[in-house]
């Protein structure tokens, strides 16, 4: 498609746009009264209208049933995680038993470690991306001293080539190979949270497998943002959170993918708790643990209810919209927003360099070359909302579900000030 950075043509994108009904559907901060320009979607999404109502009705099932909400409330408490697992599947590409929703993301990955990261003296490698999410490295780093390793030792980063922003997959691949059989695991973000990188999980996964490692992923900017196939991909692990393209709300829990041929194991090492044990049973307070069949089995604790409602509600979101629709908007206004990074920059002859590889999601990286941060303050200002990353980066992610072409375009109009006015 022919992009013009128009309001008219922006305008006339919006109204084409099957999507756009979406926008009206989630809550926008104000700056100076009026709605943001909102690229932090990838960061925190916002508020989507129904969740208070389904926060609302646990208020409400709490004040009028006490303990008896468990089970019965219209959703009994007792198993409503199960109720987010179904719409979860589709969009992370897995069977119902295969996923579940606990924790926070960091705790999910270092609980997965414990089941995944059994190393031996001689296979006891991860390899990782350079400049993991700091979250990440810490994770690894003592997961690998726990186990009585040295991180130098153990943890072995893929870096980028010299001069180049993104991750080749046949530099990631080579380095498998040549960790080989002293490889116990691969712990990659899918989508890297910096320069907004889509990783070819499909294939480092397989050659993951094929020198016998655990192959896990940490989907935080993946998941909700590109098309994920865990299932046929063969990883034996994954974890996201679901407050950044999902929508759910700042900190909320975090959603969990084990392999159907790891699962109905007694003897796989776990940290577990009775919300694991087989839920026909579990109000039995046997002292023994009979692991549910499902990735359940990992539960810990009951989960928190508070934090699962707005998760669901803006999981309806996603049932009634599909990845495939998200997707197919994701592309066309990232092109849009790269058209009109690019107008901008010719117009006031600065020199932008997007650092985001053509594997990409939602989100552009910008390098802004000529730039301080003198212009994101401007932005945040005159209330266009981005993150700003050392040295001079700042991320845009246009979430599909309530970003608008017209944002795009005013958006430029606005950069394009900050950078005449200085
Ligand atoms: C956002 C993010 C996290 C955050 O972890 P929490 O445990 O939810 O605080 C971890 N890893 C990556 C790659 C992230 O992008």
């Amino acid at each position: 498609m022919e992009f013009k950075n128009t309001l008219a043509f922006a305008q006339d994108l919006d109204k084409k746009d099957t999507l756009g009904k979406y926008r009206n559907a989630f809550t926008f901060p104000k700056v100076n009264s009026k709605e943001v320009i909102y690229f932090t979607g990838n960061s925190l999404g916002l508020q989507p209208k129904r969740s208070r109502e389904f926060v609302d009705e646990i208020m409400t099932d709490w004040a009028e049933l006490g303990v008896e909400g468990h089970f019965y409330a219209d959703k009994p408490w007792w198993d409503y995680h199960e109720r987010l697992i179904k719409p979860l599947c589709k969009v992370v590409g897995a069977f119902p038993e295969e996923v579940t929703v606990m924790n926070t993301l960091s705790i999910n990955l270092h609980l997965l470690m414990v089941s995944f990261y059994t190393p031996s003296p001689k296979r006891f490698k991860i390899i990782c991306e350079e400049k993991a999410f700091p979250s990440d490295q810490y994770m690894l780093q003592s997961q690998v001293r726990f186990h009585g390793f040295k991180a130098e030792d153990a943890i072995v980063e893929v870096k980028k080539r010299e001069g180049e922003h993104f991750w080749r997959t046949e530099d990631i691949i080579a380095k498998i190979e040549e960790v080989g059989d002293e490889l116990a695991l691969v712990l990659i973000g899918g989508v890297n949270y910096y320069n907004g990188q889509v990783m070819d999980m499909g294939a480092i996964t397989k050659a993951g497998k094929v020198v016998g490692a655990n192959v896990g992923w940490d989907l935080a900017h993946a998941v909700g943002n590109v098309e994920l196939k865990l299932h046929d991909w063969n990883a034996d692990f994954a974890a996201w959170c679901s407050y950044k393209y999902m929508n759910s709300g700042p900190g909320n829990a975090s959603g969990v993918f084990i392999h159907k041929r790891h699962l109905n194991k007694k003897d796989i090492p776990r940290f577990e708790g009775w919300w694991g044990t087989k839920k026909e049973e579990r109000f039995l307070m046997k002292p023994e643990f009979d692991p549910m069949e499902t990735a359940d089995a990992w539960q810990i604790s009951n989960p928190p209810i508070l934090s699962m409602a707005p998760y669901l509600a803006s999981l309806e979101l996603f049932e009634e919209v599909g990845m495939d629709a998200l997707i197919e908007k994701r592309n066309r206004i990232t092109a849009y927003l790269e058209f009109i990074l690019k107008e901008i920059d010719n117009e006031v002859d600065s020199s932008f360099e997007i650092i985001t590889p053509k594997d990409r999601g939602c989100q552009l990286s910008v390098f802004l070359h000529g730039e301080g941060k003198g212009i994101f303050n401007y932005l945040m200002d005159n209330g266009v909302i981005t993150d700003w990353r050392e040295q001079n980066v700042i991320r845009l992610a246009p979430a599909p579900f309530y970003c608008s072409y017209v944002d795009m375009y005013q958006f430029g109009q606005i950069l394009k000030e900050g950078i005449l006015k200085k």
